[in-house]
């Protein structure tokens, strides 16, 4: 397996790619044994085994106590600095693997430890299973025991579930069987399609969705503007949505069962705290699955609540605390009625069943169908989130509303289409007010940098970003409150341009020894914490940024928002430090967009 990856990790071609895992399939497993293969080259697939809860800074320690290292060794300090490079910078900055195998060959022999792929499964089941760091690490030295730094390097990629093999799981799934992707996409169950097509000649049958297991969502192709939108759904009957922001939700329930998978495929058993009962009593049939959006209602605003609070309110409901806020599901869709699966159906007779399935329930259990469903008005105090469009300025309209609401955009769905599994090909398409300026540019500091990975490992990549508190008047501010991390917009000379000014001014960040300096106020949280600070806000520069012109409240950053899809404008060599956008101006400036 490990010449497999390295082989086609080099090779250049797909074809070539394609082949030598097709070589290997034939060759080496029988047909009893796909399923063990096939889960660790894709491993992001593979639900049988639960997470292994190992992210690389997790990985890198329980590694460094694996090996006997002291936490201060240089080979420890390379592992946990893996995205940072120490004082000599290898080249494998950036990829924790190869920095893992880069320590691992001064400790492991070159001599194969003759680990089966079997082995190597139970191994992995037992790290998944492991329930401490103490038992993670026991697993993890087991492994170093029996394998090569080459061996342990790729196990070190299958944990992070991400090989860098450079093909797709398309061609993967193609080469194995030509009805897998299909398979997949109606299960998202590896094992099944591993077990099911075990004879490539074989074609089989195409499968229908089933009531308990995750389908791939319907996905929504971007597009530009309204004008292209019609043209693309030219001479086609069409609604407009909204486009909700929340998590995408399959409810399947199956009598008093009751599942509910996102996007990856993953079972949200939280969400049942909040949502058994409204489900139980209002979802009128014994067997369906439900597409759609979970969000959180505000009782108190009468309003969703901003983007991001889904889980928090997940844990409220567990715990039974009393809040204004609740869980709601918005179903858009219905995929599966009774005994039968109804994709093959238009949307228009879709909306009809789910108005006969679902009872609404104001503010927990909502159906999106068009001039009518959702019991709740749009902020602007409208009743309707989905209407049928007769022109494209019926589109612009309803679009022009959403950026007044601030809302994340609207969805266009072909009325007498079906819904597909895993489909992007313009069924669906979406169409978002991105960017959008909150009244004016925010011109914010640059108060510390973070490290990238990959081609910009071992360099700062994204800022941290802060707002000044408001100074008083003729005064200069003094300190800079954390606000947001940003690393887009800039071209590569550009963002070059603005570290090389500031490298003189970076200090390194020694969490916990040393804190931040103190004319930062910051939160501490680790999301936020970035590598370097910068030494002196006199020394710093003046970003303009823009963003989603929605805000979120923040817990990560100690400014009371910050922002969505924060995206750099330009530098503004043109602007001093204290000319920075303080923290009073910006709270104003939130307020003032959510009341027009
Ligand atoms: P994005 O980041 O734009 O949400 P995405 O890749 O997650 O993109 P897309 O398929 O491109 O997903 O966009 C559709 C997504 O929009 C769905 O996954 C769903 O979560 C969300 N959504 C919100 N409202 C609707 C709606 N009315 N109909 C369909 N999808 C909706």
């Amino acid at each position: 397996m490990v010449s497999l990856f390295t082989w086609i990790q080099k090779s250049k071609q797909s074809s070539k790619k394609r082949s030598k895992f097709r070589k290997f399939i034939d060759t080496y497993c029988k047909p009893s044994d796909y399923f063990s293969a096939v889960r660790l080259i894709l491993p992001n697939l593979d639900r049988e085994r639960g997470s292994y809860g190992l992210k690389e800074s997790v990985l890198a320690t329980c590694i460094i106590d694996a090996l006997g290292m002291s936490r201060d060794s240089e080979d420890a300090v390379k592992l946990i600095n893996w995205r940072k490079g120490g004082a000599k910078t290898g080249v494998n900055v950036g990829n924790f693997a190869l920095v893992a195998a880069e320590v691992l060959q001064r400790r492991q022999g070159m001599i194969s430890g003759g680990l089966t792929i079997k082995e190597l499964n139970d191994l992995l089941d037992r790290l998944a299973s492991s329930e401490n760091r103490t038992e993670k690490t026991a697993v993890l030295s087991e492994l170093i025991m029996k394998t090569n730094a080459q061996e342990m390097k790729w196990i070190v990629m299958i944990i992070l579930k991400d090989l860098k093999l450079g093909i797709s799981e398309k061609s993967i799934f193609h080469e194995f069987h030509p009805d897998a992707e299909d398979l997949f996409n109606v299960t998202c169950d590896l094992k099944l399609v591993c077990e099911r097509l075990r004879d490539r000649h074989q074609r089989h049958k195409r499968q229908d969705i089933e009531v308990g297991k995750a389908v791939r969502p319907q996905l929504a192709l971007r597009v530009a503007n309204a004008a292209s939108a019609w043209k693309k759904l030219h001479g086609k009957e069409v609604v407009v949505e909204c486009k909700f922001d929340g998590d995408r939700i399959q409810i399947h329930k199956n009598g008093k069962e009751i599942h509910f998978f996102s996007r990856t495929f993953l079972d949200h058993p939280e969400y049942i705290h909040g949502m058994s009962d409204v489900i139980m009593q209002n979802i009128l049939v014994d067997r369906c699955i439900l597409d759609g959006e979970m969000l959180v209602w505000d009782t108190s605003t009468d309003r969703f609540a901003e983007f991001g609070s889904n889980q928090e309110i997940a844990k409220a409901a567990r715990e039974g605390l009393a809040s204004e806020r609740q869980l709601c599901y918005v179903a858009f869709d219905i995929l599966y009625d009774g005994d039968t699966s109804v994709i093959h159906q238009s949307i228009k007779e879709r909306h009809e069943l789910l108005k006969k399935v679902v009872k609404p329930v104001k503010g927990r259990l909502e159906i999106l169908v068009p001039d009518g469903g959702l019991n709740v008005h749009t902020p602007a105090g409208e009743p309707y989130w989905s209407r049928v469009a007769r022109s494209v300025d019926d589109v612009e309209t309803f679009f022009k509303r959403t950026i007044e609401n601030r809302d994340e955009g609207i969805v266009l769905k072909d009325l007498d289409s079906k819904w597909e599994p895993s489909d992007r090909s313009g069924k669906w398409l979406k169409l978002k007010p991105e960017y959008v300026r909150p009244g004016s540019d925010l011109d914010v500091l640059i108060i510390g940098g973070y490290y990238g990975s990959g081609r910009r490992g071992g360099q700062v990549a994204q800022f941290l970003v802060g707002l000044a508190e408001r100074p008083a008047s003729n005064s200069y501010p003094r300190r800079f409150i954390s606000f947001c991390r940003v690393g887009t917009g800039l071209t590569d000379e550009e963002l070059d341009a603005v570290v090389n000014k500031l490298k003189p001014y970076f200090r390194k960040y020694e969490y916990p020894k040393k804190g931040p300096p103190s004319y930062y106020k910051v939160t501490n949280n680790s999301k936020e914490r970035p590598d370097v600070w910068i030494d002196s806000p006199e020394k710093s520069i003046i970003l303009s940024i823009n963003c989603d012109i929605r805000t979120i409240r923040s817990e990560v950053f100690a400014a009371p928002y910050s922002l969505r899809f924060p995206r750099i404008d330009r530098v503004r060599d043109d602007k001093p430090w204290h000319e920075c956008l303080d923290v009073e101006s910006f709270v104003e400036l939130v307020h003032a967009s959510n009341h027009t």
